[in-house]
């Protein structure tokens, strides 16, 4: 097995072995790009050193030495020699970019003899023992585990010295030799021996670190977090080119076009004397690319030439690490580059027009989860809102929450169930992932928008400023201070990740429309895509929603949140409570209206579009008060009526008492052990039909009003809750009925249906019976779960499903992901089933799965005609049934 690759051997093809920083430094080596030599160790050593580390380490040692030896050749210089030594970085490398999440080693091959050697050839002491300085604490902390923050304490110590704010740079070559002393004599402390001398030891130590690196803390619950498969870790071993070597060099980071709003514009931040990790950690606030246009014109315009090329031969936007070693430009690493969803959906489409990518490619590139995060929030303008301070706007979208001052507090109050949280640090750092995670927005006082904190927000798609330099956090009383206030661990505030404001206090936040590229992307969505995506909708509001955001028509209108409206309930209640006939009707008569109004106004929203109506659905003591509180209300009544028969003898409420007791007796007999297996969907309709009528005559009132004004109506009647054929067939044989009546009575001509919704396994089984009445069949795939797998809806998610989910009894929470092997199966049946009896029977799915990416994808496999969701997430649904019309051409 070849576990060894020089960058002349391989490619960017080879991601999988050479992880992607192996891979494209290969690739920029063979394009003749200035790229430091080195070698890459596959990531398949890096899994077989978690079998068996001793074996895997005996194999590649000779191989590495080998390499080691070409590489003094192509340098000139020697690996531990103490007049020219060879220095190496050892970097982690992994297939999926994980940002920071894994370790890297930087000017390995220094000790006490060669760091002279290193000062006497550049004639540069300080730089010699800034690079001793750097290794002495990286390989400290990286590879033996003693904490970063020990040595930051020294290093600080001395710059303190110097002057409050001094910097690293300011620290000149006798306070370095001391700083120096401090660290070895902490290094001794913390492990019992003294740091190894031997550059060779130093190596594999590395070289081991990293490979452990792939399994820890942090870089677990990233890959979790991102789905990103056990792979493990490539290493890189490469020659050290220095940004620290004095003012004319300098390290940083370019984009090939801006990350956070995706203008075709080169971005990026450098820092003059100073490594790469400096930049990445936010110690020093970078500066701008454009000053580089001043401070080294030349480099300046090889950089942007490279950037073009690099792009236009990776076809995606390039996120480069460069280093100017002596007013020598290195290219150290290129990568296609993180972005924000709203610069992704704007570069996709740029490189549309541009012709540098077709529009399948455009469509492919986008993680529709991450799109969602375009439809965030905003501050309301009229808003009163108090600015505390600016920071470097670094992931957009506006976020309200308590400030936390530490990962740890976040992650257990997120787990407590707290959703207001904005992580407040210095900086960050990849120990700080699972607070990001835990957290709606990060908040940092220091860094650029290539830190740590911008780069992790905005892969998570969460709001953050960072490098808010006006505020002065205090780490130990958990507060920040800015100007003369003191915000403190659980006070709210609000950060504007789009302009960088953080105010103060909880603001008021708007929801954002679509426009501009975000529509182009739509429309190529819409062209791609065969699967119809339609809103869930209830009422005129809502409908005007979803047409906005480009619902092709409503796929559910559940009729009962119109019930349940303020005005409305009350006579709702009186026609439940009822004694007579007639006493019913007169309440239906009443809510006929209104029903016809909402379904008139929906109906001329939707012109011309389906619109899916659903009878109404839940158990009918839902719309009567709770029991306890009524039982409550009778007992008062009864005390003031004791009181008065005592002292009056009149018994004044008697007459109120009674009508508590009707209403208690009617709860209790409506009431169910099991209500959501209960008296609810069509079996209502079958014990009480005249609330069918009543909404049939409405909708058809409606729709053939409309229709007479010339407006194009197509109403969808859906019976919910079927199981048996017999139960469609009665209910049917009434509506039907009273629809032929309703359009006679207007004259019109209506083009209608009627149909149900597949959500009780039975129905899904005899489904070849159930078409015969059904023109439409849509998947209730909340109820289809729930009796499916036996699991209550209204329990389940709260009680046994996240302990399932810990456990990994359940891989996705079924409410959430539809369950392809369970429920899809069903839902294949069914369609196989109905299409047998009715070839045209038109399909969709109605549950909250309709707007999830990896369901719609389902659907579209299954052969569904459309999908129907909230009308917030259907231009993601767009772009994931696009997504699947792609891969299905592919397969
Ligand atoms: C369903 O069961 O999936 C459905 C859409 O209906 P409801 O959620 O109203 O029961
Ligand atoms: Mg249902």
């Amino acid at each position: 097995m070849k576990f060894i690759y020089d960058f002349n051997e391989g490619n960017k093809d080879l991601k999988n072995l050479l992880g992607g920083k192996g891979a494209n430094l290969s690739e920029m080596t063979r394009l003749g790009l200035n790229i430091p030599p080195g070698f890459t160790i596959t990531t398949e050593a890096c899994l077989l050193y978690f079998q068996d580390p001793v074996e895997v380490m005996q194999k590649i040692t000779p191989d590495v030495m080998n390499h080691l030896k070409d590489l003094e050749k192509e340098t000139g210089k020697k690996f531990g020699d103490v007049q020219n030594p060879l220095l190496v970085s050892v970097r982690s490398g992994s297939v999926v970019s994980m940002p920071g999440m894994m370790d890297t080693v930087l000017n390995l091959g220094l000790n006490d003899e060669s760091v002279m050697g290193l000062a006497n050839l550049t004639k540069n002491k300080r730089f010699a023992y800034d690079s001793w300085r750097r290794f002495l604490q990286m390989f400290s902390d990286v590879v033996m585990g003693i904490g970063d923050e020990k040595f930051e304490r020294i290093l600080t110590k001395y710059k303190r010295k110097i002057g409050r704010n001094a910097q690293d740079t300011d620290l000149d070559f006798s306070e370095l030799r001391k700083v120096i002393a401090d660290y070895k004599a902490l290094y001794e402390k913390e492990i019992g021996s003294s740091f190894p001398q031997d550059p060779v030891k130093q190596l594999f130590l590395s070289i081991e670190a990293v490979f452990k690196s792939w399994n820890n803390r942090r870089a677990k619950t990233y890959r979790k977090i991102s789905n990103i498969p056990d792979f493990g870790t490539a290493v890189n071993i490469q020659a050290m080119v220095f940004g620290n070597k004095g003012n004319n060099s300098a390290t940083g980071v370019a984009f090939s076009r801006d990350p956070s709003n995706g203008q075709n514009q080169n971005f990026g931040e450098y820092l003059t004397n100073a490594q790469g990790e400096d930049v990445v950690a936010g110690i020093r606030t970078p500066k701008k690319l454009d000053t580089m246009k001043e401070e080294f014109p030349e480099i300046y315009s090889e950089l942007l030439e490279t950037m073009d090329r690099l792009e236009k031969h990776y076809r995606d936007m390039q996120d480069i690490e460069f280093t100017i070693e002596d007013g020598k430009l290195y290219i150290l690493q290129t990568r296609n580059g993180k972005r924000t969803p709203s610069a992704a959906v704007k570069i996709a489409i740029d490189m549309v027009k541009e012709g540098l990518i077709t529009k399948e490619e455009a469509i492919m590139r986008l993680d529709p989860k991450k799109i969602s995060k375009l439809l965030f929030k905003s501050i309301d303008e009229n808003a009163i809102i108090h600015v505390l301070a600016h920071g470097i706007s670094a992931s957009p979208g506006a976020v309200s929450g308590i400030a936390i001052f530490d990962a740890d507090t976040a992650e257990t109050l997120a787990n407590e169930g707290e959703k207001e949280i904005i992580l407040v640090r210095p900086q960050t750092k990849p120990d700080d992932v699972h607070g990001l995670y835990a957290s709606s927005g990060v908040l940092t006082q220091f860094g650029g928008k290539t830190s740590h904190a911008a780069v992790v927000a905005r892969g998570m798609g969460k709001p953050a400023i960072v490098g808010a330099s006006d505020i002065e956090i205090d780490e130990e009383n958990k507060e920040f201070r800015v100007a003369d206030m003191v915000v403190r661990e659980g006070d709210y505030i609000t950060i504007d990740g789009t302009t960088g404001q953080i105010i103060e206090g909880k603001v008021p936040l708007v929801e954002p429309e679509i426009e501009g590229e975000f529509l182009e992307l739509l429309q190529i969505a819409d062209e791609i895509k065969s699967l119809g995506v339609r809103a869930n909708a209830d009422t005129p509001l809502d409908a005007q929603k979803a047409l906005e955001f480009g619902a092709e028509g409503i796929g559910l209108c559940r009729t009962e949140h119109m019930f349940m409206e303020k005005e409305r309930l009350p006579i709702v209640q009186n026609m439940i409570m009822a004694r007579t006939k007639e006493n019913r009707q007169e309440a239906l008569d009443k809510i006929l209206p209104m029903q016809k109004g909402d379904f008139y106004e929906i109906f001329k929203i939707m012109e011309g579009k389906p619109v899916t109506i659903r009878l109404l659905d839940p158990p009918l003591h839902e719309f009567l008060p709770e029991l306890s509180i009524v039982q409550l209300e009778r007992q008062e009544l009864r005390m003031t009526n004791a009181l008065s028969k005592s002292l009056l003898n009149i018994s004044p409420l008697d007459e109120e008492i009674k009508k508590k007791n009707k209403v208690i007796s009617l709860i209790r007999s409506l009431s169910e052990e099991n209500p959501m297996m209960g008296l609810r969907g069509c079996r209502l309709g079958i014990v009480w039909p005249e609330i069918n009528e009543m909404q049939v005559k409405a909708i058809f009132q409606a729709a053939c009003e409309l229709k007479l004004q010339g407006i194009n109506v197509i109403p969808e009647v859906m019976i919910p809750l079927v199981g048996m054929i017999s139960e469609l067939q009665y209910v049917k044989v009434q509506l039907m009925q009273v629809a032929l009546e309703t359009i006679k009575e207007y004259n019109v001509e209506l083009e209608y249906k009627f149909g149900t919704m597949i959500e009780v396994p039975r129905a899904a089984l005899t489904a070849n019976e159930i078409a015969i009445e059904a023109e439409f069949f849509s998947f209730g795939t909340n109820d289809l779960t729930q009796m499916t797998y036996g699991f209550s809806r209204d329990d389940a998610e709260g009680k046994f499903i996240p302990i399932y989910l810990n456990k990994e009894i359940l891989e996705h929470n079924p409410f959430e992901i539809l369950d392809q092997e369970g429920v899809g199966q069903l839902m294949k049946l069914a369609i196989k089933l109905g299409k047998k009896t009715r070839p045209d029977l038109k399909t969709g799915i109605c549950g909250e799965h309709g707007g999830e990416p990896s369901s719609i994808k389902f659907s579209h496999s299954i052969g569904l005609d459309y999908v129907s969701c909230s009308p917030f997430r259907i231009p993601v649904a767009k772009i994931a049934a696009a997504q699947a019309a792609i891969e299905n051409k592919q397969e």
